[in-house]
């Protein structure tokens, strides 16, 4: 059995075939998702608003890349810290919504992103589906904030805006060089404080973008969703 393997491996090394690793579908992880009980749907409500970007052409890629599958989930202990940032919002501000861009985003997905941006400018921003991304666990959620008529709160630059100026850790100097208003950065500060206060964690590099516990914690204790 184990000669066999073995001659298998080599004769594939031979013929120059690298046995490559497993690729769910879009289906196949979409299936699994609704099927376990480790993960949560996140609905609309009046403290939630859905605008699911990645299931629609309305991004940066130009393309649908959920198919007809335009449901956010997140693994439930980040669903329940997204409850209560949400709360959080909506005690300082009732009228105000979170409004959720990506949630949990299954591997099958993170290869169709990465395969858009590899060897571009962007690559830098989009994880590698081989470590996997934290979106992969769930444990990632891009989202603003939306006033009472559900329009974005302006933040100084677009969802998925691959700038320098989407960066939290350049708003100093971005401010001061007037290139970020004051009510910009107020708005970046209001969705940072609901967030971290309800134990997320801000990603220096995306005002949009928020895990909900460490990378290293995450990798280490949880399963990427194939
Ligand atoms: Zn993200």
């Amino acid at each position: 059995m184990y000669k066999n393997l073995s001659n298998c491996f080599l004769l594939m090394l031979l013929l120059g075939v690298a046995p490559s690793a497993y690729t769910a579908t879009i289906d196949e992880s979409i299936r699994f998702i609704t099927s376990s009980s480790e993960y949560v749907e996140i609905r609309n409500s009046d403290l939630v608003l859905l605008d699911l970007r990645y299931a629609t052409t309305n991004n940066f890629t130009g393309q649908n890349l959920y198919g007809n599958f335009d449901h956010a989930f997140l693994h439930k202990e980040a669903a329940d810290k997204l409850a209560r940032a949400a709360s959080n919002l909506h005690a300082v501000q009732p009228d105000y919504r979170l409004v959720i861009f990506d949630a949990l985003r299954p591997r099958s997905v993170q290869y169709q992103l990465w395969n858009v941006v590899k060897d571009t400018g962007k690559q830098k921003y989009v994880a590698n589906p081989k470590g996997g991304s934290i979106h992969n666990f769930g444990f990632a959620v891009d989202l603003s904030i939306v006033d009472g008529k559900g329009k974005e709160l302006d933040m100084g630059t677009p969802f998925d805006d691959f700038t320098d100026l989407a960066q939290p850790r350049l708003e100093k100097k971005y401010v001061s060089l007037g290139k970020l208003t004051q009510q910009q950065l107020q708005n970046r500060l209001l969705l940072r404080k609901v967030m971290q206060d309800a134990g997320f964690i801000q990603l220096p590099i995306e005002w949009w973008h928020f895990d909900a516990l460490s990378r290293v914690e995450v990798k280490k204790n949880y399963s990427i969703v194939e």
